[in-house]
């Protein structure tokens, strides 16, 4: 008798946990129509999932319900105020849906550096246009399979950096913004995979070092970089949490940590918007 009144107190509990896990994880990543976010097209019900486009980039489309929603990695690049096109074809017909580009102003950095560090050798300059190509064309991976969840964990333990988009200027001179998030943690602290997914790439690069990117499908890609060793392999399929790496140093940084970042449709997105806060 008490175990059972013990039991029906829980149960309200429990239900809550599974309701509110199911509710984050339907609500990530969390929409917002800016530069490096996320935008939600409701697609609506069909019987067969509808194939959606920016561009040339084929787009996530995942479904809630009876409805599908298309998800649109918005590049950092975009400019507030402009229109990105996204085109889905259902049912034999093509559809036009505009995103408008919403404001978001992210925080400059200005550095001064000895020149030699920021001008690169010819070798060196050969070495990154090759790797950038490479990896160019591995985060353009789309992969038919969805994820099961688009919730992340957060890769390793630690404080997050909130630098995503950063926009950084050497000597005056406007470089790539920061196209992740960076987790300070000592060198050897394991890091996990965010989320279920296969290894399609495992280098060591010029600029982010040891790197691993996994793709989880539908264009989601996940990117750890720094690392001073790896624990999977290209091929791997990895479960999420499961052990990929562990943090370093390597590439051009100053200090370990990981660098996390997030792809949708070949473009980097805050990758918070899909960890807990
Ligand atoms: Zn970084």
């Amino acid at each position: 008798m008490k175990r059972r009144r013990l039991l029906l107190a829980l149960a309200p509990a429990l239900l809550a946990s599974t309701w509110l896990a199911r509710a984050w994880a339907s609500s990530v990543p969390r929409a917002s129509p800016v530069p490096g976010g996320v935008a939600r097209i409701a697609l609506g019900a069909s019987a067969s999932p509808p194939r959606a486009r920016l561009g040339q980039a084929r787009l996530l489309v995942t479904q809630e319900g009876r409805e599908w929603f298309a998800l649109v990695g918005i590049p950092l690049a975009a400019k507030a105020g402009s229109k990105l096109q996204v085109e889905v074809e259902r049912a034999g017909r093509t559809e036009r849906f505009d995103i408008g580009v919403a404001p978001k102003q992210y925080a400059a950095q200005h550095l001064k550096v000895p020149r030699d560090q920021v001008d690169l050798s010819p070798e060196d300059l050969a070495r990154y246009e090759r790797e950038r190509a490479h990896l160019a064309a591995v985060l353009g991976t789309f992969s038919d399979a969805a994820p099961a969840t688009l919730a992340m964990l957060q890769p390793a333990p630690g404080r997050r950096s909130g630098t995503f988009g950063l926009r950084r200027y050497f000597n005056g001179q406007p470089r790539s913004p920061h196209t992740g998030m960076d987790i300070a943690a000592p060198a050897g602290t394991p890091v996990v995979a965010a989320n279920a997914g296969r290894v399609i790439d495992v280098g060591d690069y010029f600029f982010p070092g040891r790197t691993l990117i996994v793709d989880h499908g539908q264009g989601l890609l996940s990117l750890y970089s720094h690392l001073s060793a790896f624990d999977a392999r290209a091929g791997d399929d990895v479960a999420a949490g499961a052990p990929i790496g562990k943090v370093g140093a390597t590439g051009r940084v100053t200090g370990p940590h990981l660098h996390f970042s997030v792809y949708l449709n070949a473009v980097a997105v805050d990758p918070a918007l899909f960890l807990p806060d």
